[in-house]
């Protein structure tokens, strides 16, 4: 494959002319976003059909089993988008997305998918928390405004956004905590009436206590998740902000941290040990 050529539609399409004073690698990456600006609605177009067609296969496989009087399996069945029994967990959750400015563009694409999946765990939950994103003002805005327009974040239900932070600096202390996975201490239960606050940021634990730190200067109690406790992680102990939100969700319903840790994070994360055991037996087989 020669690198002067750029995958367009399945063909391959010559690179332009590099212009004057700019380098190869730069016009490349310029050239590719104006090829991808060019087809981006058609691309949407082509990705649209892909899950109609996708729905319209597990809805007829499903038929299939029904009209057959087989029981369907539970792989082809959906847990349902929104759970109408669902009552108030009384917890408040702050995602404080005032780190706009140390991640990078992919990164605020990984943290805008964060916050949707957030939402959509609130509302699947059995008891919801009252989600507000704080200092929504920046890049992490534009891209719900402009790139995820049609999921209407503002009628979001049970998840507000604001510009400021004034829920977090102007705040009642004495019932808010911040979680952080640099703290000794150990959040032990979740209370009704309190404020949970998690980091709204992806950054590879490039910005070691990044939280931490602005908890202890504006005098907020930090916590971390009992995770040693209950489960083995290899490693550091830094969670995504999805998972930390999921965790609480399952938290205030179950009332039990291990469970919680086992329905939330993936299996291999839990214990590599046993994962690297399966691994070894299987290869003997
Ligand atoms: N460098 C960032 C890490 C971001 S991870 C920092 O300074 O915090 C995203 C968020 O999830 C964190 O800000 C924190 O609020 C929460 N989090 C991740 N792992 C956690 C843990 N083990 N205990 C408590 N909160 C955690």
């Amino acid at each position: 494959m020669s690198d002067t050529s750029d995958l367009v539609d399945g063909k391959w399409q010559r690179l332009p002319p590099v212009p004057e004073g700019m380098s190869k690698s730069q016009w490349k990456k310029q050239w590719r976003r104006q090829m991808y600006e060019a087809k981006k609605e058609e691309y949407a177009e082509v990705r649209k059909e892909k899950r109609k067609r996708a729905k319209e296969n597990r809805r007829k496989k499903i038929q299939e089993y029904i009209d057959r009087g087989e029981e369907v399996p539970a792989e082809l069945k959906r847990e349902p988008r929104v759970n109408r029994d669902q009552v108030a967990s009384g917890i408040n959750i702050i995602l404080d997305c005032a780190f706009d400015d140390l991640m990078n563009d992919k990164e605020i694409v990984s943290t805008s998918n964060q916050i949707t999946r957030a939402y959509s765990a609130n509302r699947r939950a059995s008891q919801y928390a009252n989600i507000t994103v704080t200092s929504f003002n920046k890049r992490l805005k534009e891209r719900f405004d402009k790139a995820l327009d049609d999921c209407n974040y503002p009628q979001w239900q049970n998840f507000k956004f604001v510009s400021d932070e004034k829920l977090i600096t102007e705040g009642d202390k004495s019932k808010m905590v911040y979680l952080t996975a640099d703290t000794e201490e150990q959040l032990d239960t979740l209370e009704p009436g309190m404020t949970y606050i998690v980091g709204g940021i992806v950054d590879k634990n490039r910005h070691k206590l990044l939280c931490y730190n602005k908890a202890k200067e504006l005098g907020i109690p930090t916590r971390r998740l009992p995770i040693g406790e209950y489960i083995k992680i290899e490693g550091r102990k830094v969670l995504t902000t999805t998972h930390v939100i999921q965790l609480m969700l399952k938290y205030c319903e179950s009332r039990d941290w291990k469970e919680s840790f086992e329905s939330v994070i993936p299996s291999r994360k839990l214990d590599p040990v046993k994962e690297k055991e399966q691994q070894q037996q299987q290869q003997q087989q």
